[in-house]
């Protein structure tokens, strides 16, 4: 396939697996089309990934209902990250294509609590699993209050 070719999407990755409830993950908000969830391999403390409920590969594919539901969703996450971590940086970063470094191919966003100068590596470090419970549950409180 060369380079500017996408990627077909596939029923089985994990976050339509998540989007299934095959797999557990650390739910931070969910409506009726979108789900938020803490990130496994955060590049900062309080990482979390912000996915659509349709089919997409990446922002090729994202449909203009489903790209405003990520983007309201991904403001309520940042409001909820900027008052349980106590700081204003948050980055929102998203990749297309392997070229770009996506390893994950379900349209999603990042929201990061960091700096550019600080950002740890990308999906390298598992996180505690307890640690990212707390957090889940920290940011969910501060979305539903
Ligand atoms: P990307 O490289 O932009 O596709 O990002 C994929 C992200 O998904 C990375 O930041 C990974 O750490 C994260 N990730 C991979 N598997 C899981 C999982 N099971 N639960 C939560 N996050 C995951």
């Amino acid at each position: 396939m060369s380079q500017n070719n996408q990627t077909q999407y596939d029923d089985n990755n994990i976050f339509a697996k998540m989007l299934k409830g095959d797999i557990p993950y650390h739910k931070v908000y969910e409506d009726d089309k979108t789900l938020a969830f803490m990130d496994i391999m955060p590049q900062a403390k309080g990482h979390v990934l912000v996915i659509p409920k349709q089919k997409a590969v990446d922002l090729a594919d994202l449909e203009p209902e489903y790209a405003a539901a990520v983007l309201m969703t991904s403001k309520k996450v940042m409001a909820a990250q900027r008052q349980v971590f106590e700081r204003e940086g948050v980055i929102q970063m998203q990749l297309n294509g392997a070229q770009a470094g996506q390893t994950v191919f379900h349209y999603h966003v990042h929201l990061v609590p960091s700096s550019i100068h600080e950002l740890g590596r990308h999906a390298v470090t598992q996180a505690d699993n307890a640690e990212l419970a707390v957090q889940a549950e920290q940011l969910a409180a501060a979305i539903y209050a």
